[in-house]
């Protein structure tokens, strides 16, 4: 299934194209000092490796701005300069070679200072990001508005274009930026109504893992399938890495990035487990973390209903009497000791992906490995009957409570 996205113009960053119909980038920030240059790199490279696009380093003093100049060059990214307050850190991080910047129009708000800096971006093709966010928003439009409102943020991003176009400066992108997923929502949806500039989505501030993942992904997720949005970032209190994941994980969820890797899905478990669903489902995350198998994988309770209901996986395995049933789309394959689960999906995987499905088939016995699933799952089903989660039992009893007899 696909939704329509909201076409807008195109920029690059770097070599990293954001708007029109390029893929939907992921963005992530450094939280290292920008003038240790190593320690910044490093986290930088983590970060590519964790599926980030772009990265944005803070430039906050001149320290930071040399550091700019070391790190730009050895990036395997391009980077962004974040600038708040110092329009002078502005022109430092263009002088140090940065692909692009991010201005709070919040917190630097002479016009002139705006129009230097726009004139030198302009000068060197280099695109600024309008980033205005709801913590920091421009104290007069707040007053204007009587609080912070989507109105508001918009107006913001709209008065920083007008100071752009003056000095012919069209590089654009915007964010609306707030903690309240609602209000950033409402924020990115009446923009895109009055811009065609490229969108950068963010819930700001939204806190540690797991609450700040599901505000940021609730907002973000929202709003791109509206088809609203060019560039993600999340912006979570976290490693960075997991803001770059999580980035990129939705993306592949929404059918919006190319998988890169595996795609694990897991019964939710039920009286029917053969095994503890939830322990092997981790050990197969753990053991494909590193791998960039874009494959699903399927790890199911019990091999009743297992291999039929993960039949659309690539490749999963079902628990039954103490033994591993691989299947691969649906076809069983293979049986392996209930021990060997994990590393045997991991050996299989990794063959797909060099060799294909037919392949991998073919390699096997399949009547044998149906003759034991079946086996298997004709002695599971005459030790928890078809009614392992006792919900036909539980049924009669409600219907007696009901009718009162
Ligand atoms: S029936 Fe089997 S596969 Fe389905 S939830 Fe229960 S244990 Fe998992």
């Amino acid at each position: 299934m696909t939704f329509e996205r909201r076409v807008t113009k195109q920029i690059h960053v770097g070599k990293v194209p954001v708007g029109g119909l390029s893929p939907i980038s992921v963005q992530s920030m450094t939280i290292t000092k920008t003038a240790d240059v190593e320690g910044t790199l490093q986290q930088i490279y983590a970060l590519a490796a964790a599926g980030c696009d772009i990265v944005r380093c803070t430039c906050n003093e001149a320290e930071a701005a040399e550091g700019l100049a070391q790190i730009v060059p050895r990036s395997p990214v391009p980077i962004i300069a974040d600038i708040h307050h110092q329009y002078k850190m502005a022109l430092a991080a263009l002088e140090a070679g940065v692909h692009g910047l991010r201005l709070n129009p919040g917190n630097i708000r002479r016009p002139e200072h705006i129009k230097a800096v726009a004139s030198e971006a302009r000068d060197r093709k280099v695109p600024i990001r309008i980033g205005v966010n709801g913590g920091s928003l421009d104290p007069a439009l707040y007053e204007k508005h009587g609080g912070l409102t989507a109105e508001a943020m918009v107006e913001s991003a709209l008065q920083e274009i007008a100071y752009f176009q003056e000095v012919d400066f069209d590089l654009i992108k915007i964010s609306v930026k707030a903690s309240n997923v609602p209000l950033m929502v409402e924020a990115y949806r009446q923009l895109s109504e009055v811009t065609d500039y490229p969108l950068h989505l963010g819930v700001t501030e939204a806190g540690p893992l797991p609450g700040g993942l599901l505000k940021a992904t609730a907002g973000i997720g929202a709003l791109l399938l509206e088809g609203i949005g060019d560039t993600i970032r999340y912006s979570l209190t976290a490693d960075p890495v997991e803001e770059a994941r999580a980035g990129r994980q939705l993306l592949e969820a929404l059918g919006l990035r190319e998988r890169k890797n595996v795609d694990l899905i897991a019964c939710p478990s039920c009286g029917r487990a053969e095994i503890d669903v939830i322990e092997v489902a981790n050990r197969a995350q753990l053991a494909f973390a590193d791998k960039k198998i874009p494959l699903q994988i399927a790890v199911m309770g019990c091999v009743v209903n297992g291999p039929g209901e993960a039949r659309e996986a690539d490749l999963g395995i079902a628990a039954g009497n103490k033994r591993g049933h691989l299947f691969v789309k649906g076809r069983n394959v293979a049986v392996v000791p209930e021990s060997e689960m994990v590393e045997a999906l991991v050996d299989w995987a990794t063959y797909i992906n060099e060799h294909g499905v037919d392949a991998a088939i073919a390699r096997v016995d399949t009547a044998l490995a149906e003759r034991e699933a079946t086996k298997d799952r004709n002695a599971l089903l005459q030790e928890k009957g078809d009614d392992a989660n006792h919900a036909n039992e539980k049924i009669v009893e409600i219907r007696k409570t009901i009718s009162g007899n």
